[in-house]
């Protein structure tokens, strides 16, 4: 069933998707060689408890063993933050955060560099994060879902990148998974009509190899078939009457222009 959420109850998500957003924002200076990602893990869930009633939405979700999912290169989703995973220059580190405050939620991932990255590395964020971009431009009242994968695929065709399609976006709400999928490929006019009051978590993957994946001996980590890199961006996305709402940035400071989380 797909929930239509009130402007009050979109505004109660803005509130959890706003801590992720500053979140995100201050990790850019965390992220460095010789961080473990349990210790990025630490970073993120006393930033996130630090706020009066908020909680890491992923921590024992499913039985998840980590307040925040942090995958590395290959690593596409759910890898478990540890201390034996040391951040290297030149890594790719993808961070996907979920925080419920209030009993809303708002989920949204970032692919970091660690310093300086290849020139394949750093065109498969740009790609990625575009591709976020132009999906969350299409999600407006009277598209379809597929019109959301059919901007992906716009942005990414002739780039050599694939879109991981095995693994899809999704309502959240209550919880942190609701209908409907959110496929990152499409075709536009298919698909669930997007009506106002909707609420996505739409999250392109990109792998710079194959498009196939697997998950490892641990049951969660996805990586990408072969080894390939991979990138994902992710925003919680409202459809409302005056257009898509992005409801996982960084509130802007006083008298400035909207601050988006750094790629
Ligand atoms: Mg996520
Ligand atoms: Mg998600």
């Amino acid at each position: 069933m797909i929930h239509l959420r009130t402007a009050e109850e979109i505004d109660a998500m803005a509130r959890s998707g706003a801590i992720i957003g500053t979140l995100l924002t201050a990790l850019d200076d965390e992220v460095r060689p010789g961080r473990s990602t349990k210790q990025l893990d630490r970073f993120c869930d006393t930033y996130i408890t630090d706020h009066d009633g908020a909680v890491p939405a992923f921590k024992g979700l499913y039985g998840f063993p980590g307040s925040v999912c942090i995958s590395v290169n290959e690593e596409v989703v759910h890898g478990i933050p540890s201390d034996r995973v040391i951040l290297d220059e030149g890594d790719l580190v993808t961070i996907d955060v979920g925080v419920r405050l209030g009993g809303w939620c708002a989920d949204s991932a970032w692919t970091f560099p660690v310093g300086d990255v290849d020139d394949a590395s750093a065109r498969l964020l740009d790609v990625t994060r575009q591709s976020l971009d132009a999906a969350a431009e299409a999600a407006e009242r009277g598209n379809h879902i597929g019109d959301l994968g059919a901007a992906v695929v716009r942005t990414v065709q002739g780039s050599g990148l694939a879109i991981i399609r095995d693994l899809v976006g999704h309502g959240i709400g209550r919880e942190v998974h609701e209908d409907p999928q959110v496929p990152n490929v499409g075709r536009p006019g298919f698909g669930p009509l997007l009506r106002e009051g909707m609420v996505l978590a739409i999250e392109p993957m990109l792998s710079a190899g194959t498009v196939d994946i697997r998950t490892l001996d641990d049951g969660w980590t996805v990586v990408t078939a072969d080894s390939s890199r991979a990138a994902h961006f992710e925003h919680t996305v409202a459809i409302t009457a005056s257009g898509p709402r992005i409801l996982t940035m960084a509130p802007a400071p006083a008298g400035t222009a909207g601050v988006q989380a750094p790629a």
